[in-house]
């Protein structure tokens, strides 16, 4: 081999002992190798640290001298039996201080000598962390007992794990643990409910990232119940393994969706007749509109207003008019199809969007309700009280239709009908 081929071999080498000394100073693990007189030949950068030694003091050194006395023993022992599992002993710092260790050696045979290496760890360090954790698994228990929010925890294919009481209490079980063992299947309205739940969320969940959604969930006794719910994987990795558990707070929001909803009707209807407001009319008349692009056959409408009511009103009072306005909105209501759009457009004036139907639809229907109406009465102390309608029918077989345009059309119809003697239906040409 010439010179500069062994020169390049040394600085190969050197380079990896580099990275061994690299490698062997960046584990936190504190380890020191020793000969067969348990003389110290090598230690890593942590090992000094945790005994106080600089690296030329302890090289040499016997290692016995980093144990406290008293476990000088056990250790030859164990290093003379060749023990490989950990133990607990007392080291000793550079400056005297004692603290308790837990030591893993193992004996090597290199070169034909017999070496032991050994990682030492101060386990006072490790059972401050082990209270820490004992303690702040504490306080999570505490939390999650006494939480006033419902907790639950679910594990492999969303069954319940564990639950709080607040839960218990949220969803009408007794206690968490009659919940045990439930599947989510069971607190969806519907396991089709419970299906689309998983699809829809469970990326979010594997990415996890929360999830926070208002959801109508079922109690035990089978009603519906609005909820608030905000879930997330325990697991940190991503994508999240969700067998290994999701957690979920779930708390009661039905007062504030009944609040919500009463406000809601509030805004959209008479408070009356319970019709729709004309505003939520034309509105729900766009949305039925764009979700029906194709539609193929037209759309009717009926404007609606009571004959003579300015003289029921006269002869019997306002209160009595009411009646007769909350009787003919019930009419109406039982004449129309689902899908059909009433509302009460002001004062005694009513007007119905009929989708998808055509002129003599409307007409058919205007005719029964007029006939119904005339029909019918209101009872009042001195007798009954009977109104009749006059309704202007216009239907448009445009696609792209205008509502306040058919609605000024069936409004012309309706004054002809006026014009023309009331009670009865006219619609327009
Ligand atoms: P026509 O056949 O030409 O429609 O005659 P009418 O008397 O029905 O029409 P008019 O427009 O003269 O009178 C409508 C009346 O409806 C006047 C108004 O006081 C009454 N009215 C409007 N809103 C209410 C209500 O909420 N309750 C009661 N009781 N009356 C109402
Ligand atoms: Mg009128
Ligand atoms: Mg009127």
């Amino acid at each position: 081999m010439g010179r500069d081929e062994l020169q390049k071999r040394v600085a190969k080498l050197e380079e990896l002992l580099e990275f061994q000394t690299l490698i062997a100073d960046s584990s936190s693990e504190a380890i020191g190798v020793f000969d067969e007189n348990i003389q110290c030949v090598a230690v890593n950068r942590e090992i000094l640290k945790v005994l106080g030694y600089g690296h030329d003091e302890v090289v040499g050194m016997g290692g016995l001298d980093f144990i406290a006395e008293d476990y000088r023993e056990l250790v030859k022992e164990n290093i003379s039996k060749k023990y490989n599992q950990p133990y607990f002993v007392m080291g000793r710092r550079k400056e005297g201080s004692t603290f308790p260790a837990e030591i893993r050696g193992r004996t090597v045979e290199l070169w034909g000598k017999i070496y032991r290496i050994s990682a030492i760890r101060d386990s006072s360090y490790l059972n401050t962390t082990e209270m820490e954790l004992r303690e702040t698994l504490h306080e999570l228990e505490i939390i999650f007992k006494n939480s006033g929010v419902g907790m639950m925890f679910l594990q492999g294919g969303r069954i319940l794990k564990r639950a709080n009481q607040a839960l218990a209490d949220i969803l009408g079980y007794e206690s968490p643990e009659e919940m045990l063992g439930l599947g989510m299947c069971d607190l969806h309205l519907s396991e089709r409910k419970f299906h689309e739940f998983g699809e829809k969320y469970y990326y979010t969940l594997t990415n996890t990232s929360q999830v926070n959604v208002e959801y109508q969930v079922q109690r035990k006794d089978g009603k519906a119940l609005w909820c608030s719910l905000s879930g997330q994987a325990v697991d940190v990795n991503v994508p999240a393994d969700l067998n290994r558990g999701v957690l979920w707070v779930v708390d009661d929001i039905s007062v504030r969706k009944a609040e919500e909803q009463r406000l809601v009707r509030l805004a959209t209807t008479d408070s009356l007749t319970g019709a729709l407001n004309r505003r939520e009319f034309f509105r729900q008349v766009e949305l039925v509109l764009q979700g029906d692009k194709r539609n193929s056959v037209g759309s009717g409408m009926l404007m609606i207003d009571l004959d003579n009511f300015k003289g029921i009103n006269d002869s019997h009072g306002h209160e009595i008019g009411d009646a007769v306005l909350i009787s003919f909105a019930d009419i109406c209501r039982s004449v129309i199809r689902s899908g059909d759009i009433f509302a009460r457009m002001g004062g005694e004036e009513f007007a119905i969007f009929l989708p998808g139907t055509d002129l003599s639809g409307g007409i058919a229907l205007a005719e029964r309700l007029r006939r119904k109406f005339a029909d019918s009465c209101v009872t009042v102390p001195s007798g009954v009280v009977r109104c009749t309608t006059s309704i202007g029918v216009a239907t448009i077989n445009s696609r792209r239709l205008d509502p306040e345009r058919l609605l000024r059309m069936a409004d012309m119809a309706l004054y002809d009908a006026k014009e023309s003697g009331r009670n009865r239906v006219c619609f327009y040409d």
